[in-house]
């Protein structure tokens, strides 16, 4: 009896040593740098995220090396372009069976925004990855994931001997969270550009925290807003009419008025947040400096304010720009306004920048169902609410859709502790395979 309590009590520390000590093993290494797998396509990604791309100081030479020298693996056709002198572009191409059929163009930005280390949980150009598959870096969601599963589904395609009948083309881009004046803006204005004869086009969406995936077609257009207001100089103890800081803040009123409008639509949830034209105040500029901080006693003669505005596709600008001269800074009240447009509004035909996403596109239908035939599913398509390298292809009537295929994760671009989980990310190849190999092979009639 006693020696059957001792194998019992022998047993339950074996299991309690099993259950418990076991899985400590696991949690102690807390994070895993692949060292023991460098040829997978996590380890790749892991790779391209420690090239550090952020701003001001992007090294856009090393990201060029590292992708080309991908391309030329799976054996692709590269070429470097530089239109403004230290911002390369990076043009990957696979020749389809039917060259004169228009091509398929992917495109991603190479850079990325800056990141304050010390808010990371880990250093953000580690790349590390978690116990639980989280790989952080800057750049995992925005947008250094599809840059890499690009070349991966290509790879896998290519492994399985799949020709595709149009041309494939991907273009890795600098400056695109810079505004993207020296890298797309100058891009599609090129002759390398036309010479692509571009069909269809695929840029960055977003994740989505649901089980479907984001797409949009269309961005909003940001405007820089400065209304300047001048009026006779004055004694702070008197009142006057017309002074330029009284002018100024009508403006502001009337302007917060507006805002609480669009922002009353969101709120009651009538229409999303990317739908309407949103105007924030940014910058406020006036008052006489003195050693101490503002002349106190007077009123000055000048003021100014700036305002960030984005316009969605559907919002007349015409009518916005009637609006900034009649309301928000009359001539009448000594105010004058200047609008910093960031970007076309229009295509080359006058039309709003937007991608169809009905039985008018025939892309969107191709597009629909290879997601599904990869299992996976779209939600509403969407407006995005900020601004992408897309408007440049859009405005020359080329249809774009913005796709970044991340469900189940957490909207995390520019933030602190940018993650994407390498589960996420491997389903993300096997979509872009079902994607490339549907669009590369549609043949619907010439002209497309
Ligand atoms: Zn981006």
């Amino acid at each position: 009896m006693a020696n059957f309590r001792l194998h019992c009590r022998l047993f339950s520390l074996a299991v309690f040593l099993f259950l418990f000590l076991f899985p400590l093993s696991f949690s102690h290494s807390q994070y895993d740098d692949d060292e023991s797998d460098q040829n997978s396509p996590i380890s790749r990604f892991q790779h391209y995220l420690r090239i550090k791309t952020a701003h001001p100081d992007p090294d856009y030479a090393s990201a060029v090396s590292f992708l080309e020298s991908q391309a030329l693996e799976i054996g692709l056709h590269t070429k470097i372009l530089e239109f403004v002198p230290g911002k390369p572009l990076l043009l990957v191409t696979w020749n389809g069976l039917n060259p004169s059929l228009p091509s398929i163009l992917l495109n991603s930005h190479m850079d990325s925004v800056p990141a304050e280390p010390s808010k990371w949980l880990y250093p953000p150009f580690s790349a590390l990855r978690t116990s639980d598959g989280k790989i952080f870096a800057r750049g995992s969601q925005d947008d250094k994931c599809i840059a890499i599963q690009y070349l991966e589904a290509i790879r896998n395609l290519r492994s399985r001997n799949f020709i595709p009948d149009r041309t494939i083309h991907i273009s890795y881009v600098p400056d695109e969270e810079i505004g993207g004046f020296d890298g797309a803006s100058k891009f599609v204005l090129s002759k390398e550009f036309k010479e692509l004869n571009v069909g269809f086009m695929m840029d960055e969406g977003q994740a989505s925290p649901g089980d479907e995936f984001r797409v949009f077609y269309a961005d909003r257009s940001p405007w820089g807003l400065i209304i300047r207001a001048e009026g006779a100089p004055g004694h702070g103890s008197r009142m006057y009419d017309n002074s330029a800081m009284e002018n100024l803040m009508k403006s502001v009123e009337i302007i917060s008025k507006f805002r609480e409008s669009q922002f009353d639509m969101v709120k009651a949830g009538e229409t999303a947040n990317s739908e309407v034209i949103s105007v924030n105040p940014v910058f406020v500029n006036a008052g006489i400096p003195s050693p101490t901080g503002f002349v106190m006693n007077m009123q000055p003669s000048e003021a100014e304010a700036g305002f960030d505005l984005r316009i969605p596709p559907t919002a007349d600008p015409d009518a916005i720009r009637r609006r900034i001269v009649e309301e928000w800074a009359p001539a009448r009240r000594n105010l004058t306004s200047q609008i910093i447009e960031k970007g076309p509004i229009r295509d080359y035909l006058g039309r709003p920048l937007m991608t169809m996403t009905n039985d008018s596109n025939p892309w969107w239908s191709v597009f629909k169902t290879a997601i599904s035939d990869a299992g996976g599913k779209l939600s509403r398509p969407e407006i995005l609410a900020s601004t992408t390298d897309a408007r440049f292809m859009r405005q020359l009537g080329i249809p774009v859709l913005g796709f970044s295929p991340m469900s189940n994760t957490p909207i995390l671009l520019h933030e602190h502790n940018e993650f994407l989980k390498d589960t996420v990310f491997l389903r993300g190849i096997k979509i872009y395979e079902s994607i490339i190999s549907a669009l590369s092979s549609f043949v619907a009639d010439a002209s497309q």
